[in-house]
């Protein structure tokens, strides 16, 4: 059976052992690892040798403790035999227990440019990154803002630096355009560039007006980024991390393979006025 849980659905390697083509098993490192693992922290098991490093964290490696974990989470279904190995029974009853989003994240879109990435992959990578760990990324409403000719000339290139809070400036003029959104919602607003080309989005905004820029030729994960940025907020650290498989590696807009989060992030993130429960 196929598998359901917005964790594990869109994982190739995750659903061959759902149909029984494949086993997880000591040894096995990647992906697919780190997302049963992350899932085993959820049902509440603790891992410290896998989360111990802060830049990629649970690590993907399918060690002793990952193996020992498994082989508990075997034991206390009372239904798998518990062998430690992630085969088509164990990954169905993961799936089953962590079948539903447990929160939710509402972006509206506001646009006043036309972005290299079809605006709807922007949206379906944000939903696949967050929805791996029960994250649900929704749609609150997207408009494309008609400017007069002195606001197209004003935006044209968006002229500040990005800073976390936006008292004022051309930032908060833009974030002010358009229909407002609720304090717990996030306004994510596409614009030509910034004068500082190399700049790709910002997730600058005022305060208590959560949103974030996003510049016409920023990357297909870049999306996810700043809305990752506008939840993580100004107080967690690190900021950016220098695994070029985390979402908020500094650099990477053109990633192949989905990025991830590490259990930090993820427990930050969950802690946003933005990001409910449900
Ligand atoms: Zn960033």
């Amino acid at each position: 059976m196929a598998l359901a849980s917005p964790r594990f659905k869109p994982s190739n390697t995750l659903n061959k052992v759902a149909t029984n083509r494949t086993t997880l098993q000591q040894g096995a490192v990647g992906r697919a690892v780190h997302l049963v693992q992350m899932a085993l922290l959820d049902l509440g098991y603790t891992m410290p040798n896998s989360t111990s490093n802060a830049n990629y964290s649970p690590d993907g490696i399918y060690g002793e403790e990952t193996k020992r974990v498994v082989k508990q989470f075997q034991k206390d279904s009372r239904t798998l035999v518990d062998d430690g190995v992630v085969g088509q029974k164990t990954i169905q009853e993961l799936d089953r227990r962590l079948t539903t989003f447990k929160h939710r994240v509402r972006l509206h879109f506001r646009s006043i440019a036309l972005t290299n990435v079809p605006f709807h992959r922007s949206l379906a990578n944000a939903e696949v990154v967050f929805g791996q760990y029960g994250i649900k990324i929704e749609f609150a409403s997207g408009q494309s803002l008609g400017l007069t000719s002195d606001q197209q000339q004003l935006f044209k290139k968006i002229d500040q630096d990005c800073k976390w809070e936006l008292k004022d400036g051309e930032f908060n003029q833009l974030q002010g355009l358009g229909s407002p959104a609720p304090a717990s919602d996030i306004l994510v607003f596409h614009v030509n560039t910034f004068a500082d080309n190399d700049l790709l989005g910002c997730g600058g905004h005022a305060k208590n007006r959560p949103a974030c820029t996003i510049a016409a030729r920023a990357g297909a994960w870049d999306t996810a980024h700043e809305v990752c940025h506008v939840l993580l907020g100004s107080s967690f650290a690190p900021v950016h991390v220098p695994d070029h498989r985390n979402l908020m590696h500094a650099t990477e807009p053109f990633l192949t393979a989905t990025p991830v989060l590490t259990d930090r992030q993820v427990a930050q993130i969950r802690t946003s006025v933005c990001c409910a429960p449900i």
